[in-house]
């Protein structure tokens, strides 16, 4: 890689980009990020992409999930203990009912910058430059909200330190116990119609626990029931920041993206000449690549060759996002072309941003149906061409929001002004999410 350099992609076309008015403070700040820790340490990504590496040789399971974009302004404990829960609350019932080991990645801690379909936003014939994330601009619909300001890269790097230093005390600290799945559970179910089911699971693992006890395996001291591993990710769209958190690791001498355990390219940002391949190229993270409908077999194998030339196992997530309506013609013909070209990847789903759409009452939402039906048939492509539904990719939240239509509850168009939060697209809640996690368990065992 004698070629790539931690700025080479400055030399790249790039798109999705804000444009900042005070490119002296932008390099301020640049510099000032990059004397920080890193947030995340090599070797816990090369654990993930380990992981990873066993997934996409078909044993075990990706779930990444998390918000579609995080909040300055809705960070706080509540909300990040809300999702972790529902995280791991979903990741029990597909190791448990799916009998597969189950890596779980966060959407979280850094996922603050969004790609977005116009560059700008008309409200009431006003109007102004697109919402990019909080890493970029303010959500509020105001000329000087909108302005891309350098110093929102440090906020995000300390919201992202303190979402994580959460996260980790979350994942050891007991929240994460098995004994405890029916205390801390149960919160989320108490009324939903998939209760009795999850609380037979509940029992179940209670039972296997106490199993476990009389016949001398003791459980007390045995740390995978006691703590969990969870990973984090976002889509590194502004490669500014994540140049400034990029460290060589002392003990390999290579570069990691140090944000995030692992990072993805999102659909607009994937062009084989541009800067996000570039940047990808060269760092050692576990990465990921949303792929859509467009996609062609050759340009596949092309941006394959580019980011992952030793062909190594966990290095690639594909995630694909084609929509349920377009994914039967578009899914087997790259699974069957990566598959006779032998190259190694993990397969992923990402349900959610193929089946996006405005309903009747003007909130942009996504059907529960939909979402499933993109699931099911992403297996079913999987099993028709010998290869491994590796990983689910999902906009989701711990709390009891009404963003996506549909699911046990019926969410419907009038019900979405109730709850309708995300400052982006809309995510599942805890209980569409617990829903669909029986149906991908179910998938799994098969
Ligand atoms: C996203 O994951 O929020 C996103 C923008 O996805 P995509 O790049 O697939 O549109
Ligand atoms: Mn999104």
């Amino acid at each position: 890689m004698s070629d790539w350099k931690v700025d080479s992609w400055r030399q790249k076309p790039i798109l999705q980009q804000p444009e900042y008015e005070d490119s002296a403070l932008l390099s301020n700040v640049e510099q000032t990020l990059s004397t920080y820790p890193p947030l995340v340490f090599a070797a816990e990504a090369r654990e993930l992409r380990r992981q990873l590496g066993e997934v996409s040789l078909g044993k075990g399971f990706l779930l990444q999930g998390g918000d579609c974009a995080e909040s300055f302004d809705e960070f706080n404990a509540p909300k990040i203990r809300d999702t972790f829960k529902v995280l791991l609350q979903m990741a029990i019932v597909l190791t448990f009912a799916g009998r597969c080991p189950v890596t779980k990645v966060a959407r979280m801690a850094g996922q603050y910058a969004k790609p977005r379909s116009s560059n700008f936003e008309t409200r009431n014939g006003v109007t102004l430059p697109s919402y990019r994330g909080d890493i970029i601009n303010n959500f509020e619909f105001t000329e000087e909200a909108r302005r891309p300001d350098p110093n929102r890269l440090l906020e995000a790097y300390h919201r992202s330190a303190s979402t994580l230093n959460l996260l980790r005390a979350f994942a050891q600290g007991g929240l994460a116990d098995l004994h405890e799945v029916n205390r801390w559970n149960m919160a989320f179910v108490e009324n939903s119609p998939l209760k009795e089911r999850y609380t037979d699971m509940a029992t179940r693992i209670q039972d296997s626990l106490e199993f476990m006890d009389v016949i001398g395996i003791n459980a007390n001291s045995s740390s995978t029931l006691h703590e969990t591993s969870l990973f984090t990710s976002h889509e590194a769209l502004l490669l500014n920041y994540e140049q400034a958190l990029t460290r060589t690791d002392t003990l390999t001498g290579k570069p990691y993206d140090c944000s995030a355990h692992m990072v993805w390219i999102g659909e607009r940002t994937r062009q084989l000449d541009h800067a996000h391949i570039e940047f990808f190229r060269g760092i050692h993270n576990p990465i990921g690549v949303k792929v859509g409908p467009s996609m062609e077999e050759d340009e596949l194998i092309r941006l394959i060759d580019k980011l992952n030339p030793l062909n190594d196992p966990g290095r690639l997530t594909l995630i694909t996002r084609m929509g349920a309506d377009n994914l039967a013609e578009n899914l087997p013909r790259l699974l069957k072309r990566v598959k006779d070209e032998g190259r190694h990847v993990v397969w992923s789903s990402d349900p959610m941003h193929g089946n996006t759409f405005s309903a009747s009452s003007g909130y942009k939402t996504r059907n529960f149906d939909a979402i499933l039906r993109e699931i099911k048939q992403f297996f079913q492509a999987h099993e028709s061409e010998g290869t491994h539904a590796g990983g689910i990719h999902l906009e989701m939240t711990g709390q009891h929001v009404t963003e996506c239509t549909g699911g046990a509850y019926q969410i419907s168009d009038e019900d979405l002004a109730q709850a309708y939060k995300t400052q982006c697209d809309p995510r599942l809640n805890a209980d569409q999410v617990l829903e669909m996690a029986f149906l991908v368990a179910d998938h799994l065992r098969n």
